[in-house]
């Protein structure tokens, strides 16, 4: 089957999640597919990243988590051809309240993607740092996870932990969803630490999950203040080379 709704998950903050949604996207976007990426955090650095004004927005994914509004009248083009964007901004911090009274409410992402998920060959998702309503949602309207893990030292902690929720809610609410790959962010090849944590991590994962090493790269982190993905800003980096084998190893996953 192919998986076709990726949610990029770690509920530990900052280990590169958001530029991993961008760059994946953008990489995508490049290899002439079309994409579709959703910015579930309320922190909005997706939208951010990717050149959008959160300030000039019409509508964000948040109106149409509590129901004002279509997917349809939120989503935006962005200045990669073939990328499309729900944006978000702090309004969605607002979520999770809002939502408790509602029917269903972890399914509510999944019910406005079935219904334009079929104009992409991708939806991207990014998530916030933490298990809650926002991330519920990703994850029960993903085919697949794919997990941003930063080279440091209580990152397998962190992803046993995160199995573990995806295992709950394979077997409760989305029969379907399977760690697809993992992305070891930030690695430097002088430390002993992140081979080892690279090691540690792969004895954990079943023989079918792809791994993929994006390097520190300090284009990577520049991006962003230029409103663009790192195959735009800096398309010779070694940033844009690991973002670019990793959109190859989950297109690979196609059949
Ligand atoms: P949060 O949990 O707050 O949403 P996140 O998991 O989305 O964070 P990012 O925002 O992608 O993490 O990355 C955290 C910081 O690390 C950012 O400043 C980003 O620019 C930087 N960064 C991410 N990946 C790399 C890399 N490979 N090389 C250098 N800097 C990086
Ligand atoms: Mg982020």
């Amino acid at each position: 089957m192919k998986r076709k709704v990726i949610a990029i998950v770690n509920q530990k903050g900052g280990v590169g999640k958001t530029t991993t949604t961008i760059n994946l996207s953008a990489k995508l976007a490049e290899k002439n597919k079309k994409v579709l990426t959703a910015d579930m955090d309320p922190q909005g650095n997706t939208t951010t990243g990717l050149g959008v004004n959160k300030s000039e927005l019409s509508g964000t994914i948040y109106d149409m988590l509590i129901g004002n509004t279509y997917l349809e009248n939120i989503r935006i083009k962005t200045g990669v051809t073939g990328l499309d964007l729900l944006p978000a901004n702090v309004d969605l911090a607002g979520a999770e309240v809002e939502l408790l009274e509602m029917e269903n409410r972890q399914y509510i992402l999944s019910k406005y993607l079935n219904n334009i998920k079929y104009l992409y060959d991708y939806v991207i998702i990014d998530c916030p740092p933490s298990l809650n309503i926002l991330t519920l949602n990703a994850l029960c309207a993903a085919d697949s996870v794919l997990v941003p893990i930063q080279c440091e030292f209580y990152a397998l902690e962190g992803f046993r932990q995160l199995k573990d929720t995806v295992e709950r809610i394979k077997k409760h609410l989305n029969k379907n969803l399977r760690i697809e790959g993992v992305v070891f962010t930030m690695f430097d090849a002088r430390t002993n630490l992140s081979i080892q944590v690279v090691d540690n991590v792969k004895k954990f994962l079943d023989d079918d999950v792809f791994t993929a090493v994006v390097p520190r790269n300090v284009k990577l982190a520049e991006a962003p203040s230029y409103s663009a993905p790192i195959n735009q800003y800096a398309p010779k980096s070694k940033g844009a080379e690991a973002y670019g084998y990793l959109a190859e190893l989950v297109m690979g996953r196609e059949e």
